[in-house]
């Protein structure tokens, strides 16, 4: 396994759409593991492939403390959402900054795990929050994409700033 490098905005490649996977076999295997291992390493809870300069339909998450709740998502695609929520999210290339987003509250997706096999996932809350902000870095969407622009300079500027003292 490897810690692969996590892009940070506004690295233009976190807007590049990916492509669905054709192909299961053991570099998609390894690719995951990777993810797994960078994701808890950050730590994160959830990672999508655009995230790692790799522009395939990819996700990883892991939400719970224990860090026992793996799920892997190739291909999703959402069949239903219903409700909405406001959860403060927070994400990997984005480092120290959070802001609520208003989601919906629960999503029915359909994906494939990494040997191909077709499945369903039905979650609401947390879970569902994570899904729907990873679906989304695979069209090249960020989270600071809902916030208002005055929002979204104060936290960029935040964001930024923290760089500079960590840097
Ligand atoms: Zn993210």
């Amino acid at each position: 396994m490897a810690l692969l490098p996590i892009l940070e905005f506004p690295d233009p490649r976190l807007r590049t759409k990916a492509a669905p996977v054709t192909v299961f076999d053991t570099e998609l295997e390894q690719l995951v593991s990777n993810m797994f291992e960078t994701m808890y390493e950050a730590p994160g809870v959830g990672l999508a492939a655009t995230q790692v300069d790799v522009h395939r339909q990819v996700l990883v998450m892991d939400m719970s403390e224990e860090r026992s709740e793996s799920h892997v998502l190739i291909n999703p695609r959402i069949l239903e959402k219903s409700g909405e929520q406001v959860y403060q999210e927070g994400c990997l290339s984005f480092p120290g900054i959070y802001a609520d987003v208003e989601r919906a509250l629960r999503v029915k997706v359909a994906a494939q795990r990494v040997d191909g096999t077709p499945f369903e996932l039905d979650v609401e809350g947390p879970l569902a929050v994570c899904i729907q902000h990873e679906m989304d870095h695979l069209v090249g969407k960020v989270f600071v994409d809902y916030l208002s622009p005055l929002k979204r300079s104060l936290l960029l500027k935040r964001m930024e700033k923290k760089r500079r003292q960590s840097a």
